[in-house]
């Protein structure tokens, strides 16, 4: 049966985000304030380098948690609390299982989103992350329940996400800095959407046998 591997899910994340960050930029500089992109390249960058050295020996769940905190203590921007809280919560919910299958990426999913709405208590419409995130983690539950090869669960949770990325913008941002550009916000691309799209992607480069 097919795991995820946490390193190589930050790996995959931080080498996606790099090539993206500009277009990241561009669209945090429409609605916010440009430092999308950077902040987590800063973020993922430290993730990765953290694993590299302290993650020998350690079972998924607190290699989650790991990263989480690292992302929280290098991300100045609300998105570094948003993904850390999100990788904490997910961490937790892996436990001290040893490999991450699907049934247990799709309750750490869950347990990512959980923690996310109740740090930025966004819904669905408020044109954020949760755009993204809500419609691949429930894409991701029903493929791993049909039985579905964790690839293409994770493949469907992808295009779910792009989906909810793309439906952000004839959005009125309603959380975030966003918000404060009223009907201003309509007609962009949310870039925590969009870059929810690339980290879930990277899941799907991250499946070991
Ligand atoms: P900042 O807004 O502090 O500059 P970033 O630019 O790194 O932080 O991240 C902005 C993204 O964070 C937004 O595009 C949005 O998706 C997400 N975000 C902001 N506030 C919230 C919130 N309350 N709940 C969920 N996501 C949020
Ligand atoms: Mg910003």
């Amino acid at each position: 049966m097919s795991t995820v591997s946490v390193n190589a899910w930050m790996q995959a994340a931080f080498a996606v985000i790099t090539a993206e960050a500009d277009h990241l930029t561009r669209l945090d500089s429409a609605i916010g304030d440009g430092d999308h992109g950077l902040n987590l390249k800063r973020g993922f960058q430290a993730v990765v380098a953290k694993l590299a050295t302290d993650s020998d020996g350690l079972p998924p769940g607190r290699r989650l948690i790991l990263a989480g905190k690292t992302l929280v203590s290098t991300v100045g921007g609300a998105s570094g609390p948003l993904w850390g809280t999100a990788l904490r919560r997910a961490g937790r919910s892996v436990g001290d299982a040893e490999t991450l299958d699907g049934p247990a990426l799709a309750d750490a999913l869950d347990a990512a989103l959980a923690g996310v709405v109740e740090l930025g208590s966004a819904e669905v419409g408020d044109k954020t992350m949760v755009d993204a995130l809500t419609p691949a983690t429930h894409a991701l539950r029903a493929a791993v329940e049909a039985g579905k090869p964790l690839a293409d669960a994770l493949s469907a949770a992808a295009e779910a996400a792009a989906e909810g990325a793309r439906s952000t913008v004839p959005m009125q941002a309603r959380k975030g800095r966003a918000s404060y550009l009223g009907e201003r916000s309509i007609g962009h691309e949310d870039p925590g959407a969009a870059s929810t799209v690339l980290l879930i992607a990277a899941l799907g480069r991250a499946l070991e046998d």
